[in-house]
């Protein structure tokens, strides 16, 4: 039985004269997410992309990897009839079978995109309500209630046949590539990797910096953050992990600034150098994982002066509304919690002050940086950052 799967999307196709550069970007992601020799054709058609499995293929594997193609609101797999009507009714209920055994009511829906099939849509879904109430004894039509639709599609090459509930849905949102590029303030925790996904959502590709300070961190930390953004590749595709040794700015900004201060001149340093190496990469913003009130650092205060060292290049928050449990719930869903809880330790909680300032001002915290030569170690840091290509090991 020939199968093939439809892809449907959402919110691009409201993209009026976009659509077609927004289904472009699609159909390469799709053709990206997939292991080259599954698919013999992608191709899209009146608002569907349809994808077109290589003999053999895993189909489920495909669905599989599909499911994470931002974008996609769902994936149908169907069956491919040639387009005359004693074939489809004879063989779309037998495919269709299985599926129906978990429903007791359903209605037909046709759409006839090639209007010289001698049947229209009305006739076709009558037909086929009658076929498929022959095939299977259990069911009942339910024009108003159903439990799942059948879905009979004559289009310009095939027909095709599918029940609603033999889809699956993908992860919605935007084609990867459709707004721009941004530099994702990756730590090892739970919120980074989620604000990662929910930026990347919505058409954002990727590149990633992390801060680094052996041997206050350990390798195995840092394992964890390429761990993690594998993970995230599985969603974006291929980007760059920018890793920052940040030990030696650490120990200076210690041993120079007042103690209540440390948090927040290493949070504007690591602004500084992200902004740096966001420029270097093509990034247009900064996205990080931080939610209001979390900790000390996150104040609104906090993040005021914090913003601040980023210059021109806007800091992307995506979190700042949600509360931990809402983040957890989404680090669950995309497949980063267990990696996320693994305990190692990140440079921001090397040296934490006891009393760190909540309500800093601006000019106060500037006065404390001043102490040190920021340009040099900002620098030193760009200079010395290494970068990888993360892939997903999919
Ligand atoms: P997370 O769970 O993402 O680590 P958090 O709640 O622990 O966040 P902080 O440690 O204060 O919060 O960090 C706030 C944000 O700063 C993180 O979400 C991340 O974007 C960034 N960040 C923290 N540590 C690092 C690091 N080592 N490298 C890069 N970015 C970092
Ligand atoms: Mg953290």
């Amino acid at each position: 039985m020939k199968e093939i799967l439809l892809i449907k999307y959402g919110e691009i196709i409201l993209k009026g004269l976009n659509r077609s550069h927004f289904e472009d970007l699609l159909v390469g992601n799709i053709k990206k997410a997939l292991p080259k020799d599954s698919w013999s054709c992608v191709r899209k058609s009146q608002a569907i992309t349809y994808v077109e499995p290589a003999e053999g293929a895993d189909v489920d594997g495909m669905i599989k990897r599909l499911q994470k193609v931002f974008g996609i609101v769902f994936i149908a797999r169907a069956g491919v009839f040639p387009k005359d009507m004693d074939v489809i009714l004879k063989e779309g209920p037998e495919y269709l079978a299985p599926a129906m055994e978990t429903v007791s009511t359903f209605k037909v829906e046709a759409k006839r995109g090639d209007k010289q099939f001698p049947f229209n849509s009305p006739a076709i879904s009558r037909e086929m309500g009658g076929a498929v109430l022959r095939r299977c004894r259990h069911l009942k039509v339910n024009v108003t209630q159903p439990d799942t639709v059948v879905r009979v599609e004559i289009r310009d090459r095939e027909a095709y046949v599918y029940a609603d509930i033999a889809r699956v849905s993908g992860p919605g949102g935007m084609p990867t590539g459709s707004n721009g590029r941004a530099a994702l303030l990756l730590s090892g925790g739970i919120d980074s990797p989620v604000a990662g996904y929910m930026m990347a959502k919505r058409g954002v590709e990727l590149c990633a910096v992390h801060f680094a300070s052996p041997p206050y961190t350990s390798d195995r930390a840092k394992e964890k953050v390429v761990e993690l953004a594998r993970i995230l590749a599985g969603y974006v595709g291929r980007y760059n992990l920018y890793v920052v040794p940040f030990t030696q700015q650490q120990l200076a900004i210690r041993d120079n600034c007042p103690e209540e201060h440390l948090t927040l001149i290493m949070r504007r340093m690591m602004m500084m150098i992200a902004a740096r190496l966001a420029k270097k990469s093509g990034s247009l913003a900064l996205v990080t994982g931080e939610s209001l009130g979390q900790v000390a650092s996150q104040t609104i205060q906090a993040l005021a002066v914090t913003d601040e060292a980023a210059g021109d290049v806007p800091v992307f928050r995506p979190l700042i509304g949600m509360d931990k449990d809402e983040i957890v719930t989404i680090a669950r869903k995309i497949g980063t919690y267990e990696t996320s809880i693994l305990p190692y330790e990140d440079c921001c909680t090397v040296f934490v002050p006891k009393h760190p300032t909540t309500k800093p001002a601006l000019a106060k915290i500037l006065e404390s940086q001043s102490r040190l030569d920021m340009e040099y170690w900002v620098n030193k840091a760009v200079e010395e950052a290494q970068w990888e290509v993360i892939e997903s090991e999919e």
